[in-house]
């Protein structure tokens, strides 16, 4: 396995990959690793010959204020998980923007953003606009640098997959794009490299959310059809337990729309906030199909 920093080194690499009719398959990451990525490392290996593990914390994803300086990384124990994975490379570029000067340290030398333009505005759009600007354009990147031949996502994260696999679409990139499942905890928190983060009390009254999807199940499988009374039912829980909740919307799967009534498999999104006592506040975004 070998640490590849720049980005003519890893194009390089692929394309001499590539001409000796090696399949690659490209997992994004922003490093911190559990299970959740490690699921995504082995759905990889299954449908490639070459696997390559991109782990870079995006500063074009974070809006000033959110937790970009404190987001989680230990890059030396991600390299450990993925040893034993049969991983090729891990691409861990410095930074991945063009600076116009070191003094400005800002976007000035990058100006090119990628909107899909419907998909992003729901769900964590409305509460992070420019987010899925910021993940669009760096996947978008990282598939020019890479060049892979399959991608792959997680449905923790399902909006983002949503957009990201439209984006390949409308843009002709020649990449197939794959989901995997999510992966949760024992107790069902939806695994997050964000999750260390939470205090003991935090992690518990979290769980709310996990417990609020899986009643909502059990009423859809016993009949319930309206989705106001699952999302309230949801909204209530997770308030009960401490948590502000950002958005709780059923959606259809693929257009992301609203859905008043569940006549076909939909997904139920939730991302609440639970207050840490340092002034930092993240986000828990599951997503679970509930018919
Ligand atoms: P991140 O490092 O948070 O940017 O995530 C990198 C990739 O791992 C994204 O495609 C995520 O959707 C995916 N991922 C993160 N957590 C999980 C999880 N618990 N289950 C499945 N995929 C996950």
């Amino acid at each position: 396995m070998a640490i590849v920093r720049e980005k003519g080194a890893m194009r390089q690499w692929s394309r001499s990959q590539r001409q000796c009719g090696q399949r690659i398959a490209l997992v994004p990451t922003m490093g911190f690793l559990h299970q959740g990525h490690l699921s995504l490392v082995a759905e990889a290996r299954l449908r490639a010959d070459k696997v390559v593990v991109s782990i870079y914390v995006n500063p074009g994803q974070f809006a000033p204020g959110e937790d970009l300086d404190v987001y989680p990384r230990d890059f030396d124990s991600d390299v450990e998980k993925l040893k034993p994975l049969g991983v090729d490379i891990i691409f861990n570029p410095h930074d991945l923007y063009v600076r116009e000067s070191p003094e400005k340290n800002g976007e000035s030398g990058h100006e090119t953003w990628i909107r899909v333009e419907n998909l992003e505005k729901s769900l964590c759009g409305g509460s992070r606009p420019l987010f899925f600007r910021g993940v669009a354009t760096v996947v978008s990147k990282l598939l020019n640098i890479v060049e892979p031949d399959v991608v792959v996502f997680g449905k923790k994260d399902y909006q983002q997959w949503r957009v990201l696999a439209r984006m390949v679409r409308d843009l002709d990139f020649g990449v197939e794009v794959i989901g995997c499942p999510l992966v949760r905890e024992a107790d069902g928190l939806a695994m997050s490299s964000r999750n260390v983060r939470l205090t003991a009390t935090e992690r518990k009254n979290a769980l709310a959310i996990f417990h609020s999807l899986k009643r909502a199940e059990e009423l859809v499988r016993s009949g319930e059809t309206d989705s106001s009374v699952l999302i309230e039912q949801a909204v209530t829980a997770i308030s009960n337990a401490g948590g502000k909740v950002d958005y709780a919307s059923i959606v259809d799967q693929e257009t992301l729309k609203s859905v008043d009534k569940i006549t076909k498999p939909s997904v139920f999104a939730i991302a609440a906030w639970f207050e840490a006592h340092t002034s930092k506040r993240w986000r828990i975004f599951p997503g679970q199909t509930i018919a």
